[in-house]
């Protein structure tokens, strides 16, 4: 029923046991993100060992090396669905260095998945105008704003580039005002849900350690604000997911 879009399953403590839990809840696919070069292997074994999780091969701005070149290797694989997660972070980063090699490496990633023909999954915080301005460098690259929590302009420029927004179980905190009102705005056939697990466990489950299941929370909690049935968002997401991630069957 429901897709979690993105979830790093592989640094929950029991991922065998979370997949059995979110089935459960009826969560059956999602997709494994990969952050960094040293624990790719782990993420393409959770893919390898289950049906209906997938990979994606990215190097994460907080784990900037400075060169992205190594991504390349694994974008041939069926199970690879996407490149990322990559992006911009800069919000305990003011060195104009390490911006600059965030950029380099964001760059470099959208450049790779321009030659695949695969979508990407950004990671954007506190870097609107260079995260947009990376973005339109690269028209013919589709993708998703992933956990988002910027501004509702940047939503609607980034829906001008045909990305999508995905929305985690932050919208169900108190304090995230700005992030209910994209959530409500975002058109039905951009918006994809996600839990970012093992972190940012939605409401009802604040304190645990987050897990694929609980992305049902999340669609219950958007259904109510968008006012539409559960049932109908988990549909549309989830043909969202195998629209954007086509490489997924
Ligand atoms: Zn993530």
């Amino acid at each position: 029923m429901f897709v979690d879009s993105h979830c790093h399953l592989n640094y929950l403590e029991n991922p065998e046991a979370a997949l059995a839990r979110a089935r459960a809840a009826g969560v059956n696919e999602l997709l494994c993100i990969g952050v960094e070069q040293a624990a790719i292997e782990e993420v393409l074994a959770m893919a390898e060992n289950h049906s209906g999780v997938w990979a994606s091969v990215g190097e994460h701005p907080g784990s900037c090396s400075g060169d992205a070149a190594w991504v390349n290797r694994y974008l041939d694989r069926s199970d690879v669905i996407a490149v990322g997660e990559m992006g911009l972070d800069y919000l305990y980063v003011d060195d104009n260095k390490a911006r600059a090699e965030q950029r380099h490496t964001f760059a470099q990633q959208l450049q790779l998945a321009e030659n695949h023909a695969l979508p990407v999954i950004v990671h954007t915080r506190s870097a609107e105008v260079d995260t947009l301005a990376l973005i339109t460098e690269f028209p013919k690259v589709r993708g998703v704003l992933h956990c988002f929590t910027e501004s509702w302009a940047m939503a609607e420029q980034a829906l001008a580039e045909d990305y999508y927004i995905s929305i985690s179980g932050i919208v169900t905190f108190k304090n995230a005002a700005q992030v209910r009102e994209v959530a409500e705005r975002v058109p039905d056939e951009r918006l994809l849900i996600e839990t970012d697990a093992p972190w940012l466990a939605p409401v009802p489950h604040r304190g645990k350690k987050n897990e694929p299941g609980f992305v049902a929370d999340t669609a219950k909690f958007l259904a109510d604000l968008r006012g539409v049935e559960v049932a109908e968002l988990a549909q549309f997401t989830r043909e969202n997911f195998f629209r954007l991630f086509n490489r997924a069957v």
